[in-house]
């Protein structure tokens, strides 16, 4: 399977694999290294990033020389965003359900099931080209790393076709068998549970790089998610876990023990909880959008980066509960009701993205990293907050996967 957030393409310039690409003339570039800049994003003005084969190879004042230039035209240039938590492989949408939601009325649709019967009835081809549409939506939004999730199989022929799709496109794909209970296993959780951590883990696990589990009342409970987890790591995988979304839960606290890279969503967490994160690798993935989708209270991250542990913020592209793909948006919630700074949302879309996915070479524009860079159409990245809703990327460099040229046909609904 390729690696293809190392894809040595540079957007169009990169007519050859060994020719050098100068994106000149930044007003403002974030590095996300302080020893190459000011502040804690290593802003350097007037700048120039040389980038060959894929990789940065040089960081320095404007007017470097390389065989083909990009313009920036004094624009701000930062790392490309780092998403790590989507469910992109999904058939159908769930319009009626939002609009009921936002409109204060009851609505029983089916949720996350509805979503499973439409994935579970659209071909392989199909389902593919959905998440190429997504992906290249994402990448003109100045995503160039994605995380791709499993889910909405729920059976092992579909979960095994949904990371064999998800892996098609990045290299960051996760098996969440443990999503919800299948309708065919209601009552019967701990047998749904025995056959993800059996069988189906090992027909997903050659196409997956995680493990994830929703560690949530209504999900599945603490020893269930502990379970997927321990198998998940017998077979290989790193493992995340969904916790701490609808309620106060043991979701953080389990993840801390597993020892996951990230645990995404916290909502609500106590002292106890941003305790064990604070001494612990693992990262709090705050999810803003789903906050904003289900009209949850937004978590409160200030508490948690003041404690000291390392955040990231992601889309949780989903029909559910976060129809997006905007990192932008993240950005302007995070800021406007989490109580972060711009310059820390920035971090934590970059530098906090990639150690959600326990990465180095992504999430900052340093010699010998990936060479993934979004133009803004803005002088600084305190655009991004301050001009909520406008489509301020103007170029993102660097192929967020093998999506070629997506087509833009309507696409197929499916199962209802
Ligand atoms: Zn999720």
């Amino acid at each position: 399977m390729p690696d293809l957030t190392r894809n040595a393409g540079v957007g169009n310039a990169a007519a050859s694999p060994t020719r050098s690409l100068a994106i000149d003339n930044i007003g403002s570039l974030i590095t996300s290294d302080p020893e190459l800049g000011r502040g804690p994003l290593g802003i350097v003005e007037h700048a120039c990033v040389v980038i060959v084969d894929g990789v940065v190879e040089h960081v320095g004042p404007a007017g470097a020389q390389a065989d083909d230039r990009i313009d920036a035209a004094g624009a701000c240039v930062l790392p490309g965003f780092v998403d790590s938590h989507t469910h992109l492989v999904f058939a159908g949408d769930r319009a009626e359900e939002f609009t009921a939601r936002m409109a204060g009325e009851p609505y029983d649709g089916g949720g996350i099931r509805v979503t499973t019967e439409a994935t579970r009835s659209t071909s392989t081809a199909a389902l593919d080209q959905l998440v190429r549409q997504r992906l290249a939506e994402a990448h003109r939004a100045g995503t160039t790393t994605i995380e791709i999730k499993s889910g909405y199989g729920l059976n092992i022929t579909d979960e095994v076709r949904s990371v064999q799709i998800a892996r098609a496109h990045t290299t960051e794909s996760t098996f969440l068998g443990a999503h919800l209970l299948p309708a065919e296993f209601e009552g019967r959780a701990d047998d749904y549970i025995h056959l993800v951590c059996n069988e189906m883990l090992a027909a997903t696990a050659p196409h997956s790089k995680w493990v994830d589990a929703f560690c949530e009342t209504g999900a599945f409970d603490v020893d269930q998610s502990r379970a997927v987890l321990d198998a998940g790591r017998a077979a290989g995988l790193g493992l995340r876990l969904h916790g701490n979304q609808l309620g106060h839960g043991p979701g953080v606290q389990l993840a801390v023990e597993c020892g996951c890279a990230s645990v995404d969503h916290c909502t609500y967490l106590t002292d106890d909880d941003i305790a064990a994160l604070a001494g612990s690798d693992t990262v709090a993935t705050f999810l803003p959008a789903a906050d904003f989708s289900t009209r949850q209270p937004y978590a409160d991250a200030r508490r948690v980066i003041d404690a000291g542990a390392t955040i990231a913020l992601a889309s949780n592209c989903n029909p559910g509960s976060s129809y997006t793909t905007s990192i932008s948006f993240c950005i302007a919630i995070a800021v406007r009701e989490m109580g972060l700074t711009i310059d820390e949302a920035v971090q934590a879309v970059t530098l906090g993205g990639a150690a959600a996915l326990q990465r180095t070479d992504i999430g900052r524009l340093t010699p010998g990293a990936t060479g993934h860079a979004v133009i803004l159409d803005a002088p600084s990245h305190h655009h991004l907050a301050y001009r909520p809703g406008v489509p301020l990327i103007r170029q993102t460099i660097g192929p967020l996967a093998t999506v070629g040229s997506p087509t833009h046909s309507t696409p197929a609904r499916s199962g209802r």
